[in-house]
């Protein structure tokens, strides 16, 4: 390293803004030397100061360094340590090469001593400010560099809480008990700060953080001098600013500064907001505008103060900009300096996804009643209500409600639907309260395992905090917290910038993005978030409540005649709901999946029979595994009319809105097939309804008709299901709960944390596509399906396709579309261009991971 600049032979001394072109890097100007460095470059205001390299921090140690870093500090900030004309102060900073946690804190109050300090406080115009200051200087260098006992030190403090007392006695023992006096000189007092900072580095505790971190026990700091100016406390202060408005995002500076000078601790008090900054917040504007650009991202400084001057300590893209600064700056900087493509890179799917539901507004220290599955995003506070019943009646007397079950069943949709959030104590991310809030957009939260649930004495209890019917709860679905009492809701904040970014995403997207959607309203809301089309229609959804019983009676029918009429009744009542969703879909795919009953939803229970005879027939239909039990097109087989009934109110719903103009395009799905003849006969039953219907009316109903692919073996037989299916939709939740064995309901409440804990899974694959397993069986499909049928059309409709990271590995896959609840259609679209632009880099890995011959 050359030296050849430096006032003092042998040793660097690095003005901020000199390290670059002295060719050095953060090994030797640590992170904050480099950071202070581009300040410099960019032109904007920095507190004057230098670097000792980190090859050569040792040297501050030694007394001539140290005067000779004195001198060169006082030459760049125009002042002098002692002068009462333009006062000011030294302060010692350290820095490792890499951002690290454990670094000795900054020592702020060097240069002070008993002869100038009246004329500084006389300054500052508070005395105390400036105890403070000294006396927390005065101990880091007693304890680290003098030898005076920890515990003696911690005594004093303790005992003297007026800052000037405690300074007099901190003095007094440094000379009864130090290896010296504390020096007066301002270099000695550097060169022992020096020291006690590269001790304090050196230390057991120093060496632990760094294993901690598993940084390298040899790593070394860079030492930092700066200049700290002296103002008056009306004009002067200390704080930190980011450049956005964390609720509008608008560029806006915001953030507290406090009066003072900047110490080792925490400032006391809250400060004030940098709106009311001495000489305004416009100070900070032109700074954080100039770092925006330079790092593309939500600027983050800290910043000084003195005398209506500012001077910047350091600057970072800010980590956690609010979703709608981070949607707002992409856009703002699109216009001016991003392209559109890394706009739409450099907002996360989770921020959308945060704006367009409510949050939680928690200020720290709310009681926390239980955590479980975050199973639907939002929030909402209200009234603990244990039954669906009662959620209805209370809803429509206007109370705020919180539905709290063990678990919902298809008879407790109008309650989940009228409630403002669903807590159960069981259940998974692909349950049934979490796929009917997900769908309906009201907040989830699923298996809370800790709660206790006691509807007969009206109580909930967790961890020993009992809570009655009617006491308020606060949810949050996105992070799968539930507390105790009220807390403020800030509502969802989509936005135009919002609207905008989702368009260019749209431009750079390949997957096509369809919602699933049961009712007409759903299909409302996917198509007005950017729905294509609707991926997903669950009809079996659309008889739930007081419809129940017309599936039931289907289902329990005992004889011909019985089973006639049972499907005449549902026939007409789909054909109304069928014409409403039509309507809803306009011209756009519609797939409608038929039938797909799990028993046990639909079965009454015990204490719930019309008589003795349906209690019989429940008994007799009644599964010891209905997952995996006359579901989907075994209902169908089993139950030979149903398919023809729904397929016959669809095709004549479509005709009635057809003579209104609107044209779906239409899609029957016929649901958990395994056997490629299953397919077959259901297919054929469709074309014989459509056969009939041309022949009665003369229309030739338009439809495609496709299966989901969700058994492991629907998935290895893709290519026998593609002679008949003209498309498939993978269905993830039952394609992975068969793929792993793992029950789809319980398996996140019973196992999931402690798989998670014992590294044996990386999350939830029901929330996350379990790529190795699962994604294999999806390529597999792919390729045979495309090898028997080239044109075939190939989906997801499992909740992965609203899941980003499913999507960065759906994408690879060359699926045609992903369909996915409502409210996560615009996440969808966002995830699925940033998946398409992140081809390039994940296309190795995930063709690595999901390949027909396995992992490699
Ligand atoms: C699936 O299994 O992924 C699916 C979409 O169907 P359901 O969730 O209704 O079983
Ligand atoms: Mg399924």
């Amino acid at each position: 390293m050359s030296t050849a600049s430096s006032p003092f032979p042998g040793v660097p001394l690095i003005p901020y803004g000199h390290g670059h072109v002295r060719g050095l890097d953060a090994a030797e100007l640590g992170t904050h030397g480099m950071e202070m460095d581009s300040l410099v470059r960019l032109g904007l205001p920095t507190v004057p100061g230098l670097t000792i390299p980190a090859s050569r921090a040792g040297d501050l140690a030694d007394t001539a360094v140290a005067r000779g870093a004195v001198e060169l500090l006082s030459a760049l900030a125009s002042r002098r340590v002692g002068q009462s004309e333009r006062p000011m102060l030294i302060r010692l900073v350290a820095s490792a090469p890499v951002p690290a946690a454990g670094l000795p804190p900054m020592v702020a109050g060097l240069g002070l001593c008993l002869d100038t300090a009246p004329a500084l406080c006389a300054a500052i115009g508070r005395a105390e400010v400036l105890y403070e200051t000294w006396s927390a200087t005065v101990r880091s260098i007693a304890e680290g560099a003098l030898g005076v006992p920890a515990d003696d030190i911690d005594g004093v403090v303790l005992d003297n809480p007026d800052p000037a007392k405690r300074l007099h006695a901190l003095l007094e023992m440094c000379e009864r008990l130090g290896s010296r006096p504390y020096p007066d000189d301002p270099a000695e007092q550097v060169a022992l700060a020096a020291t006690a900072k590269l001790a304090r580095w050196r230390s057991s505790r120093g060496r632990r953080a760094r294993a901690a971190q598993s940084l390298p026990a040899g790593t070394p700091i860079a030492l930092h001098l700066q200049a700290l100016i002296i103002g008056p406390w009306a004009r002067s202060g200390h704080g930190s600013a980011t450049s956005r408005d964390p609720d509008s995002g608008a560029f806006a500076p915001s953030g507290v500064f406090h009066r003072g000078v900047r110490r080792n601790e925490p400032p006391g008090g809250p400060g004030e907001p940098v709106t009311q900054l001495p000489g305004g917040a416009d100070l900070l504007r032109e700074a954080l505008a100039t770092l925006e650009h330079h790092f593309n991202a939500v600027a983050h400084v800290g910043f000084e103060l003195r005398d209506g001057e500012l001077a910047l300590l350091s600057a970072a893209p800010y980590d956690h900009p609010s979703p709608a600064a981070a949607v707002r700056l992409a856009v703002d900087l699109a216009a001016d300096t991003m392209d559109r493509a890394t706009a739409v890179r450099s907002v996360a799917p989770q921020q959308v996804q945060a704006l367009l539901h409510p949050q939680l507004r928690l200020r720290g220290g709310e009681p926390l009643l239980v955590r479980g599955l975050a199973a639907s995003p939002g929030a909402a506070s209200g009234r603990i209500t244990l039954s669906s019943v009662d959620a209805v009646e209370r809803a429509a007397d206007g109370v705020p409600t919180i539905l709290v079950m063990t678990e919902t069943t298809p008879a407790d949709v109008p309650g989940l639907l009228a409630a403002d959030a669903v807590v159960t104590t069981g259940g998974g991310l692909a349950s049934h309260a979490a796929v009917v809030a997900r769908g309906a957009g009201r907040p989830a939260v699923c298996g809370a395992s800790a709660l206790r649930v006691d509807p007969v004495a009206g109580r909930v209890s967790a961890d020993g905090r009992e809570l009655r019917e009617g006491d308020v709860i606060s949810v949050d679905g996105r992070t799968g917290e539930v507390y105790a009492g009220a807390v403020q809701v800030r509502p969802a904040a989509p936005s135009a910038e919002l609207d905008v970014l989702l368009g260019w995403a749209d431009d750079h997207r390949r997957l096509g993005v369809r919602a699933n959607a049961d009712t007409a309203a759903d299909a409302a809301s996917a198509v007005r978030l950017g729905a294509e089309g609707i991926g997903l229609c669950r009809t079996e959804h659309q008889f739930l409540g007081a419809r129940l019983p017309l599936v039931r009676r289907v289902i329990m029918a005992a004889d011909a005649d019985d089973e006639r009429e049972a499907l005449v009744a549902l026939a007409d009542a789909q054909r109304a709901d069928f014409r409403d969703l039509l309507r809803a879909v306009g011209d756009r795919p519609l797939t409608v999946r038929l039938l797909d009953a799990p028993m046990h939803e639909f079965l009454p229970h015990d204490g719930d029979y019309d008589d003795d005879r349906q209690a019989a027939r429940a008994a007799a239909l009644r599964e010891a595994n209905p997952m995996l039990g006359v579901r989907g097109v075994r209902l169908a087989v089993v139950r030979p009319g149903l398919y023809p009934a729904q397929v016959g109110a669809l095709f004549a719903a479509w005709i009635d809105v057809a003579a209104e103009g609107v044209r779906p395009a239409l899609e029957v799905m016929i649901p958990l097939v395994s056997i490629p003849r299953e397919l077959a006969l259901a297919a054929a039953d469709v074309a014989a309804v459509a056969t009939g219907v041309a022949r009665r009316t003369g229309v030739d109903i338009p439809y495609r008709i496709g299966t989901m692919v969700e058994t492991p073996r629907a998935a290895l037989l893709a290519g026998q299901l593609a002679a008949h299916a003209e498309f498939l939709s993978f269905g993830t939740n039952d394609l992975t709960q068969l793929t792993y064995g793992f029950s789809r309901d319980d398996v996140e409440s019973r196992l999931l944390a402690t798989y998670i804990g014992r590294g044996l899974l990386p999350s939830s694959p029901f929330a996350e596509l379990d790529g190795e397993g699962v994604g294999a069986l999806l390529a597999i499909a792919i390729q045979r399906a495309r090898a028997a049928r080239p044109d075939i059309t190939i989906g997801v409709c499992g909740e992965h396709g609203g899941d980003p990271a499913s999507i960065a590995l759906l994408e690879p896959l060359g699926l045609d579309y992903i369909s996915c609840s409502p409210w996560r259609v615009p996440v969808a679209r966002l995830a699925a261009a940033q998946a398409r632009l992140n081809a390039a880099a994940t296309r190795g890995a995930t063709a690595a991971m999901i390949s027909p011959d396995g992992p490699s």
